[in-house]
């Protein structure tokens, strides 16, 4: 979309993807694709940067992973027209955030559960997603709720999260 042209995270994602090796190509909904990208961080099946969805994959292979990972990755895209590279850092406080009341960067961020969990690849289809705290529940700051726990204290909040999650 033209918004993350001009406020240039996608010539951002353009750089990255080439710096870290990705083929670009163009991709559906006005995305592009980079494929085949090398670092090992971030560790996510795929992640964006403005429009740019980049994988380590081929994204024939992650849509057979994850079906429906590019409509996650278009919600991230929308995203970034909306905050601008300030994305960036707010997804970082997020996923912080999110770490500390569900030990996993992406249940309990804000980005990550608008975009979908499930098309993520971090909820499995049908789990509902995690309300409680794990540890603020322990601590007894938080009253644990009358149904029993599905997760125990080292288990998934609430759910299955699919361990090669979509950033
Ligand atoms: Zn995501």
């Amino acid at each position: 979309m033209l918004l993350n042209l001009l406020n240039l995270t996608t010539p951002l994602g353009w750089a990255i993807a080439r710096v870290g090796g990705a083929r670009l190509r163009r991709g559906p909904a006005g995305l592009w694709l980079g494929e085949g990208y090398r670092p090992r961080f971030p560790v996510a099946g795929a992640f964006t940067v403005g429009d740019v969805v980049i994988t380590a994959r081929t994204f024939a292979e992650l849509d057979r992973l994850s079906p429906g990972v590019l409509g996650h990755e278009a919600r991230h895209a929308e995203q970034y027209a909306r905050f601008g590279v300030g994305f960036l850092p707010l997804y970082g406080l997020a996923a912080g955030w999110s770490w500390l009341w569900y030990r996993h960067p992406a249940l309990g961020n804000p980005f990550e559960r608008r975009a979908g969990l499930v098309s993520g690849a971090y909820l499995a289809p049908g789990a509902e997603p995690p309300t409680r705290l794990p540890w603020a529940s322990a601590l007894g700051i938080v009253r644990r709720s009358p149904t029993p726990a599905t997760g125990g204290p080292s288990g998934p909040p609430g759910g299955a999260p699919a361990a090669d999650g979509a950033a």
